[in-house]
């Protein structure tokens, strides 16, 4: 007698599914069936009448993969874009974004929140571990979008608009009061939205925290069972004040002080030295490497020694170009270039370091990052029959080599559609557009008065 169909939500097909869980190949005409928003199956398509699927996503033209984990951004921090990323290069991340963060109201980080989300789905990246102002807001943006996130809101306790001038001056009670506020959040909202929401403690940097309100931050964490997320070693200026104060490096300094441990993630290590790098693999921390942003300041991580060191590394995009496919293009060619050696890094390496790798550097490996049966349903879908990507063979470096952003038609979270024919469906994409563009004249105003000299004029020139 023939079995009966197995009863599932959905069941999304492909004609090319990459599982990437441990040794499993590319798979030709493969499916995902998903029941309760946990995948059932994921392999090769099985006889016709395995399933009674309550929704059937169809394959033709298709690949299918894990949801991108982003494991370290800052989803509202758009408001910046193109501001430091020419000319002043890294400086103007002190003199102009440092300096405007302060100048941007909760309402407008909201509206930037919705944005940033909004641009992660359509990218493909369906996991975001996100440390910056606003938290709450974030978290409702990522309630009703769909998104799975890990969300910390930025504890510090300088002025960060002064220090571009050298000025570390710690304010009195700034350091607790944001520390407070983050330990607020993460009792307001770590677990919910069906568990797709978790928070981390994040203290902003390691020269931005006294050592006090470091050691207090770790502890919050430990006592609410939470991890933690931190800037390290990302500007020479850190690096040299950590030096200059403590007289070594700045991951030297966080493990001293008893605040590396395996639940902090990393981001950047860009400036750090040997010592760091083996503090970091000592205490079992984990690495969020952003490719996109390094190239563009002309400075590059020691990506490979970090690797042969043992530390979990995953990429993340950081800020403003949320775009995985060329975080991992920008990766591959940088970390070739270095090595002299274009076996460096392969195209199936930067897709799971931006998959598996990265859900990794967050303890969630055991959830999603892959397909395989067991795990939560966090996948996309791209649309192959597209002139840039044809002939499509299937490899890895079809798809991370030649695959763009907007290639992405389908996400699902959790096993719910998130993303459907390219159309965000709990999003009103053109309205969070327009919420952003209407404090569009603030910002150029804001901004201009900062010294920006990345603003083109408001008109026709008049001359
Ligand atoms: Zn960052």
């Amino acid at each position: 007698m023939p079995k009966a169909p197995e009863r599932i939500d959905l069941l999304v097909r492909a004609d090319y599914l990459y599982p990437m869980s441990e040794g499993a190949p590319v798979i030709a005409g493969g499916e995902v069936a998903i029941r309760d928003g946990r995948i059932v199956h994921a392999g090769a398509a099985r006889p016709s009448g395995s399933w009674d699927a309550g929704t059937v996503v169809d394959g033709a033209g298709k690949a299918v993969l894990p949801g991108f984990v982003n494991c370290h951004s800052h989803a509202a921090s758009l408001v910046f874009r193109s501001q430091s990323d020419d000319g002043a290069g890294g400086a103007a991340l002190y003199t102009v974004a440092f300096r405007m963060e302060k100048e941007v109201g909760e309402a407008e980080w909201a509206d930037l929140a919705r944005l940033g989300c909004a641009d992660m789905l359509r990218a493909g990246i369906t996991t975001i571990n996100d440390i910056w102002y606003a938290p709450n807001r974030l978290a409702e943006a990522v309630e009703e979008c769909g998104l799975r996130a890990s969300i910390a809101n930025k504890v510090f306790d300088v002025a960060l608009e002064n220090l571009h001038r050298g000025d570390y001056a710690r304010i009195p009670g700034r350091g607790e009061s944001r520390l407070a506020d983050g330990v607020a959040f993460a009792r307001a909202w770590h677990g919910r939205a069906g568990g797709r929401i978790t928070a981390r403690i994040g203290t902003h940097a390691s020269d931005t925290c006294d050592a006090g309100l470091h050691r207090e931050a770790r502890a919050e964490a430990t006592r609410l069972g939470i991890g933690m997320h931190i800037h390290t070693a990302q500007s020479r200026q850190e690096a040299e004040f950590i030096r200059a104060q403590c007289g070594c490096g700045p991951l030297e300094y966080l493990r001293d002080i008893g605040l590396l441990a395996p639940d902090v993630v990393c981001a950047h290590l860009t400036f750090a030295g040997d010592g760091d790098l083996a503090a970091v693999a000592e205490t079992g921390a984990a690495y969020a490497h952003c490719p996109i942003i390094y190239p563009r300041r002309g400075v590059y991580p020691r990506f490979s020694e970090i690797v042969a060191r043992g530390i979990p590394t995953g990429f993340a995009t950081d800020w403003m170009q949320n775009d995985p496919f060329e975080g991992m293009r920008y990766a591959l060619n940088a970390v070739r270039v270095i090595a002299g050696d274009h076996r460096a890094l392969t195209c199936r390496e930067a897709l799971w370091r931006h998959t598996m790798g990265a859900a990794r550097v967050l303890g969630l490996d055991g959830e999603i990052g892959s397909l395989e049966a067991g795990k939560k349903a966090d996948l996309i879908m791209l649309d192959l029959d597209r002139p840039h990507l044809q002939p499509f063979y299937g490899d890895y470096p079809a798809l991370v080599y030649y695959a763009r952003a907007s290639d992405v038609v389908t996400s699902v979270v959790d096993g719910r559609v998130v993303l459907r024919d390219g159309r965000l469906t709990r999003l009103d994409e053109a309205s969070v557009v327009a919420g952003v563009k209407a404090h569009l004249p603030r910002w150029r105003e804001t901004l201009r008065g900062l010294g920006s000299t990345a603003l083109a004029p408001d008109g026709p020139c008049a001359c």
